[in-house]
């Protein structure tokens, strides 16, 4: 039996559990019975069969016992009483779990595969999920936690969380932004969002900056920072989306190869920008 499937994926969780293997039902199942709050995403949609671990020691079947999971593993396998090496016929090392202190003096014989399906029917039992065929295909640290990206089974992007670099509420942060991406015909370098601003027709800058100015009643006098900012934060953006898909965190969705490439000459005018306009300020 395996947990029950569930589609209802959370977008918060104070433990994010990937892989329902041995350890990920293990950890879940403890958080249960402590009622912590968590999910446990697997990508396989079901238990997967297959030599992995043959033989579980006694020490995990203590633990396993907190979980009332090693009676039914111990009914399920063969108990072995010791382990040895050996050439041949002749024996080397024969060590045995005989004397052993401990309530299951035995290494015993199961497949990974039972003891998954054993594990995953006691979660279900203690009122626990597993959101299969839901993979983690990016995460980032996002303080004072980490933010993770998960594909649900049809494709779609079920949770994302990525880093939050918003105004915290300075409007002029915004006007920033707006004017350092408002391209001008004649301008030296491509922005980062390449808008029709140099269609005859639309307004320059200055006169944006004028014209808010005006409609808001704001003081714009620190808006030359706010550019500067916007220029730096761009190109701290490119530098650390460039740096996951080179690290393989990012999905490769057949646009790996042309981002990457354009982005090493994008993330050099950006940081040439973001130089002029910290000059521009006189830093
Ligand atoms: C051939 C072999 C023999 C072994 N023999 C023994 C043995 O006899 N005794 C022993 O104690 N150990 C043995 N091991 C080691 C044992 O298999 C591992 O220690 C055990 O599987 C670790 O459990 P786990 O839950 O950490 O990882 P895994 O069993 O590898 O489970 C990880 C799970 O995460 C899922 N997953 C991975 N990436 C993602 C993602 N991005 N999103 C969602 N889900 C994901 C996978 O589908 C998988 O179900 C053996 C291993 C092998 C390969």
């Amino acid at each position: 039996m395996t947990a029950p499937v569930t589609t209802a994926l959370p977008t918060h969780t104070d433990v994010l559990i990937v892989g329902a293997g041995p350890a990920g039902l293990t950890v879940a199942a403890s958080l249960t019975q402590l009622g912590v709050d968590h999910v446990l995403i697997e990508r396989a949609d079901s238990v997967q069969p297959g030599v992995k671990a043959a033989f579980v020691q006694p020490r995990a079947l203590e633990y396993l016992d907190r979980l009332g999971v090693a009676d039914g593993l111990v009914a399920a396998g063969a108990p072995g009483r010791y382990f040895g090496f050996h050439d041949g016929t002749r024996s080397l090392i024969r060590v045995s779990y005989d004397n052993l202190d401990t309530p299951f003096p035995t290494m015993l014989l199961v497949s990974q595969q039972t003891t998954e399906e054993h594990l995953n029917r006691r979660l279900a039992e203690l009122g626990g999920v597993v959101h299969r065929r839901h993979r983690l295909i990016a995460f980032s640290p996002d303080f004072p936690g980490v933010t993770g990206t998960v594909a649900a089974p049809d494709g779609s992007v079920r949770a994302v969380f990525d880093w939050e670099l918003a105004t915290s509420g300075d409007p002029l942060a915004d006007l920033g932004y707006l004017v350092s991406n408002w391209q001008e015909p004649g301008d030296p370098s491509t922005p980062e969002a390449p808008g029709p601003t140099t269609v005859p027709g639309f307004p320059g800058r200055a006169e944006i900056v004028e014209r808010y100015a005006r409609q808001s009643g704001r003081d714009v006098s620190d808006v030359p920072y706010w550019v500067a900012f916007s220029r730096w934060r761009s190109a701290c953006i490119n530098v650390g989306v460039r740096a996951r898909y080179l690290a393989g965190h990012m999905v490769d969705d057949g646009g790996y190869q042309r981002y990457v490439r354009g982005s090493a000459e994008q993330g050099r005018q950006l940081g040439e920008t973001a130089r002029n306009a910290l000059r521009e300020l006189g830093v």
